[in-house]
């Protein structure tokens, strides 16, 4: 049997869902099996964070050049900053047999599904709204007029959830790792992902009876 070709695959969340550190536990045990895009974005750096790491951080000026020369697949605006998804990357992976993980927002999601219909959509939550709010306070990084734009933009991405695949709850961090890899893993056996397989069983079996 053929190896099929990688699935893009599109993890949402609350903001304080934890998907980042999933995320980076997912990269560190199945490198081989996925490769997670890095977006571009008007938002300052947080403490520890490297541009070119977990984002490219640019200036708005750099981000609408980006849009102009057509180099996102997608982008949106969040909390009032631009996030946006550098197209070749995706692309390169994707023809490479990898599955590639964008952690994007929910408009950003919508729109690769659209444009994309084969991609995988995932959505994680926290246990509890309350574990949400305790997450982002603890965190440290925001400032409470920021918390508190993050926890009412979850209130609007919350009515969408019905548009994902699948919701992954991030009690434990190694469940929920082993969740995300066993539902992408089952996900490769869809009769719709095989068709270059099937259609190569067809063709052998034609011969035989040709014979
Ligand atoms: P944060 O500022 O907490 O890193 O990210 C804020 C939100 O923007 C998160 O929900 C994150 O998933 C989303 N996000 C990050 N990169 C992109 C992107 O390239 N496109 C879109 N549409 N959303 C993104």
């Amino acid at each position: 049997m053929q190896k099929n070709k990688g699935i893009l695959l599109v993890l949402s969340g609350f903001s304080g869902s934890g998907k980042g550190t999933v995320m980076k536990e997912i990269m560190k045990q199945y490198s081989d099996r996925y490769a997670l895009s890095i977006s571009a974005t008007t938002r300052a750096p947080r403490p520890g964070e490297t541009d070119g790491v977990e984002y490219f951080f640019k200036t708005r000026e750099e981000f609408e050049a980006m849009i102009a020369n057509n180099e996102l697949i997608e982008y949106a605006q969040y909390v009032s900053n631009y996030y946006g998804t550098p197209k070749a990357y995706v692309e390169e992976q994707l023809n490479a047999g990898k599955d590639v993980i964008l952690e994007i927002e929910i408009q950003g999601a919508l729109k690769i599904k659209e444009k994309f219909p084969d991609t995988l959509l995932l959505f994680m939550t926290p246990p509890s709204a309350e574990e949400l709010k305790n997450r982002l306070i603890g965190r440290g990084t925001e400032t409470m007029d920021v918390i508190e734009s993050r926890l009412s933009r979850a209130v609007q991405e919350a009515e969408g959830i019905e548009k994902y695949d699948y919701l992954i709850i991030n009690d434990d961090l190694e469940e929920c790792v082993e969740q995300f890899h066993s539902i992408v893993t089952n996900e490769h056996y869809r009769v719709s992902r095989n068709e270059e397989n099937i259609d190569n069983m067809r063709s052998q079996l034609a011969a035989f009876t040709k014979n």
